[in-house]
């Protein structure tokens, strides 16, 4: 396959300062969980960026100083010389493959705790921490301002002692000294730095200079900026945003631009579409003659040339994209569209940030092992036998077992009881803002189909007999789940008296398409991630009042580890939804639910006409049961192995059972006590030498 002509200028070189990138994808600073704790896992995953044809490929955040420690959050680190080594082994493995590095140094001022460094937290003027503790950071004295100058100084040589090509100043998602100076909300000061939009421009163009002078010959500086925070005069708006572009305006080698706070720039696809971030952004290159990099989850080739020939980006700015698919530039440039993984904008990969833990993702489940399991996203061992494997249900499990097996070389039959391939995501991608998630689904149908390998058996509902009888020598049970009627689950395990009412639905309901004829609805919550605010918006759309009910203290608690906390929030008051936090589910008697306040003995009464209960799955593995039930008969039946996974086994997010499938295809068969028997630990760590 060729590249298409279209895209050529897509992989036209860009000059950034002093140094050149091969082509327009840039895959901008994003978290990963790993940072500083696990060099040698960031730098494979970088490495693999490169690889998969970025041309420019950064680090997520990157401390410059104690008093700068972001801590419990695990970003990178340039404190001293004893950092360099770690992210030295970055950009060694990213040249290696034609790509530039870039680390984004920054000083969070008072949206660092410094819990682990101890130091008082420091701002332009005293304020309360932001996040961690209850205490306060101190305002900047004018030493402090030239000690911070000198320490991102510092931190810039170092990092071009490291290897770095593109060298950031941060001044973006409300997170870093140089833009909380910016902000008249934030800074109260009296002095030169303080006041007029100039001087509150004085800092960033001060440590603009700085950075310039210790590493300009060989490295370019690039400017991080936000153009808008959505929050009216107390904010960087849009207009003052101009104003500051035209301050600066050729200062900076390359401005990397989007919107804050990180919850208004990486939004989901349920909030916001590709290119949502463009009217906030494409007026900055025609202001700075220097290129100009943004981000919009963009995914699709012909909106990147558009936005390139149309003048508003040069460079097409990625971090999520990059993430679902570090190959996206190589499809590209080898005329491979279709085999773009396309990221869904669920967010799963910010939630690897926020629970401090290496970052996964719904769509690549390969994104975090790339070093632990050493996983690559494009290749995978050549199968060992000629096996028959069965693989049985054809949701994101069945279909990511089926199409790594496949990938490998075994000849595979896959199994689904309905006409139609996807099982949850299917079902779930109809509900409203979730059409994206189809891509799941969509994919992996999409890279099936041409495989000779693989036989696709549609309204398949196998039974045991079914199963012992196909000839197969190993199965898969990726047969999904289902939830409970009972309102069982995180907060009860007692059912709900009423629950055998016919009033009373669940989430599989709604999605098959039975919804309650009348309201008002109560719609009973102990799942606090997306789905029952999605329902909830299903409901009102069909004219039915809701009342959304949850024994926690939060609505939709979760989401806040996936950005869409305070969209969720916005979203259902917009929609007139009756809130009740703190209430658990007592009894249904077809015209009213009794709820208990969880805090007191008081309790609450709501006409109710129906009941929809978001709880819990259990396992709809009967089949996983029956042949258990029968091992005895696997021999015969030429069968080795039996296994169940995905939500077949403990039902879970659809990023864990696309990993499941994945996971199982990997360790068929390998040598490693394939799917978790052995006794080893199954990945690489990181020890600490003592
Ligand atoms: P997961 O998230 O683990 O992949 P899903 O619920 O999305 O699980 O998908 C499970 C799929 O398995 C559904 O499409 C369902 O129709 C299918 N399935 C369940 N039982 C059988 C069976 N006995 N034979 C064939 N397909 C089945
Ligand atoms: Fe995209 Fe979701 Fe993967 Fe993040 S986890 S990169 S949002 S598909």
């Amino acid at each position: 396959m060729s590249r298409d002509p279209r895209y050529d200028i897509l992989f036209e070189p860009v000059q950034i300062g002093p140094v050149t990138a091969r082509n327009r994808f840039y895959q901008v600073p994003h978290c990963n969980g790993m940072g500083h704790q696990m060099p040698e896992a960031h730098a494979a995953m970088r490495e693999i960026k490169a690889q998969g044809g970025w041309a420019v490929v950064s680090t997520e955040e990157c401390e410059i100083h104690p008093s700068g420690d972001v801590t419990p959050y695990v970003e990178a680190r340039l404190w001293d010389d004893g950092d360099i080594p770690a992210l030295a082994l970055m950009c060694e493995k990213v040249k290696a493959h034609g790509a530039l590095s870039a680390v984004e140094l920054t000083h969070n001022g008072y949206t660092s705790s410094n819990l682990y460094s101890r130091e008082i937290p420091i701002s332009p003027s005293h304020t309360p921490l932001k996040y961690g503790y209850p205490m306060q950071a101190r305002a900047m004295t004018r030493r402090d301002i030239q000690d911070y100058r000198q320490w991102h100084k510092a931190a810039a040589l170092r990092a071009k002692r490291a290897g770095f090509d593109i060298i950031y100043v941060y001044a973006a998602h409300d997170l870093s000294l140089a833009m909380h100076f910016l902000q008249r909300r934030r800074n109260q000061r009296s002095d030169e730095y303080g006041g007029t939009l100039e001087n509150r421009i004085r800092l960033l163009r001060e440590v603009l200079q700085d950075t310039k002078e210790a590493v300009g010959d060989t490295c370019a500086v690039a400017l991080r900026f936000a153009t808008e925070e959505f929050l009216g005069e107390g904010g960087v708006q849009n207009a003052e945003a101009r104003e500051i572009v035209h301050h600066l305006a050729d200062l900076p080698d390359i401005w990397d631009v989007n919107v804050a706070s990180w919850y208004n720039d990486s939004v989901t696809s349920r909030f916001g579409a590709e290119g949502f971030q463009q009217p906030f952004t494409s007026w900055v290159k025609q202001i700075t003659s220097k290129p100009v990099v943004g981000v919009g989850r963009f995914t699709s080739p012909d909106t990147m040339a558009r936005l390139v020939r149309e003048g508003a980006l040069d460079m097409i700015g990625a971090a999520r994209p990059s993430i679902a698919d570090p190959f996206l530039p190589r499809k590209i440039e080898t005329g491979a569209i279709n085999d773009i993984r396309e990221c869904i904008g669920c967010n799963i990969c910010v939630s690897g940030d926020m629970t401090i833990t290496p970052i996964r993702c719904t769509q690549n489940p390969t994104m975090g092992e790339e070093w632990r399991k050493g996983w690559h996203p494009e290749r995978i061992p050549a199968k060992k036998s000629e096996k028959r494997i069965l693989v049985v249900g054809a949701g994101p499990a069945g279909l990511e077992a089926t199409r790594a097996l496949g990938q490998r070389g075994y000849e595979v039959m896959l199994a689904e009881a309905s006409d139609q391939l996807g099982g949850r995501v299917l079902k779930e991608s109809a509900l409203p803002g979730l059409s994206e998630w189809r891509r799941v689904r969509d994919w992996r149908v999409g890279q099936i189909e041409p495989m000779p390998n693989v036989s696709v058996f549609r309204g398949n509902a196998l039974g045991a007999q079914d199963v012992l009888d196909i000839g197969a020598d190993a199965v898969v049970l990726a047969t999904g789940s289902h939830w409970v009627r009972t309102g069982i689950g995180r907060s009860s395990s007692e059912a709900f008296a009423g629950h055998e009412s016919p009033a009373v639905f669940t989430p599989d309901d709604l999605m098959a398409g039975r919804y309650p004829e009348a309201g008002p609805v109560v719609l009973y919550d102990d799942d606090n991630f997306y789905l029952a605010s999605v329902l909830a918006e299903a409901l009102v759309a069909r004219g039915l009042e809701v009342h959304f009910v949850t024994p926690d203290d939060v609505i939709a608690g979760w989401t806040s580890n996936t950005l869409e906390y305070r969209p969720i929030q916005k979203r259902l008051r917009q929609l007139d939804i009756h809130l009740h936090t703190g209430k658990s589910l007592q009894s249904f008697d077809g015209d009213n639910v009794a709820l208990a306040c969880v805090w007191s003995d008081e309790s609450l009464r709501i006409a109710a006409a129906a009941i929809v209960t978001v709880t819990m799955r259990l396992p709809a593995d009967g089949l996983y049961q029956a042949l258990l039930a029968r091992e005895s008969e696997w021999q015969a039946a030429g069968i080795t192995h039996i296994r169940c996974i995905g939500d077949a086994l403990a039902p879970g997010l659809i990023a864990h059972a696309v990993y499941a499938g994945h996971r199982f295809a990997r360790e068929f068969e390998a040598g490693t006590g394939d799917n978790g028997d052995s006794p080893e630990v199954p990945f690489r760590r990181v020890r600490i030498r003592l």
